[in-house]
């Protein structure tokens, strides 16, 4: 456990929303957050990250840098099973909350801060959840789709609005892509669920 690790992504991703309209609306950055230890869980995907976790660009840089010190350091979790996505997504795909009400590192009543990372061609099939959602790509590219909307292609810096309940999908393409995923409202420490 490297507390230092922590805060420096708390504080690279801080830097990154006072620098984003998209996400200061979103919600206010979250004053003094009280941090607890959590044990690391390691998942495949991390070797994959280290990879493929795609370009960043000059804002983003630092958050990228920081999440991949971070990474061998983390309680990674994956919420679906293989019936729902499949081994190779399995192998490939991990998040973790980084601040939120529960089963983050840093406590916050107001928002749920997590990472994801997909690796390259992997499809995220469509889910929901009950909080707002503001996606914020770190690095690498992704296929962003919305109920109702256009596809959207999102790079290093792009950040996409999910509406409560509304159903969206990710489909990655050589690139893998890092998020860092802001929630609010009702429902904040539950899981996605998945269409269907
Ligand atoms: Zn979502």
């Amino acid at each position: 456990m490297n507390r230092t690790l922590f805060d420096n992504a708390l504080a690279a991703a801080a830097k990154i929303a006072a620098a984003t309209p998209n996400q200061r609306s979103f919600v206010p950055w979250p004053e003094a957050m009280p941090f607890t230890a959590r044990s690391p869980v390691a998942i495949p995907a991390i070797g994959e990250m280290q990879r493929h976790s795609g370009l960043a660009n000059a804002l983003t840089q630092p958050l990228q840098s920081a999440l991949l010190a971070l990474a061998p350091f983390v309680e990674w979790r994956q919420t679906y099973s293989e019936a729902e996505v499949g081994r190779d997504f399995l192998n490939r795909f991990g998040w973790f909350e980084l601040a939120g009400p529960r089963d983050g590192y840093f406590q916050t009543d107001i928002t749920r801060m997590t990472v994801g990372f997909w690796g390259p061609n992997l499809h995220y099939p469509w889910h929901s959840h009950e909080p707002e959602e503001l996606y914020f790509v770190v690095s690498g590219t992704g296929i962003f789709e919305v109920a109702g909307q256009e596809p959207r292609t999102l790079q290093a810096g792009d950040t996409i609005f999910h509406a409560a309940n509304q159903p969206h999908a990710l489909t990655t393409d050589a690139s893998g892509i890092l998020t860092f995923v802001l929630w609010r409202g009702d429902g904040l420490a539950d899981p996605p669920k998945m269409a269907g």
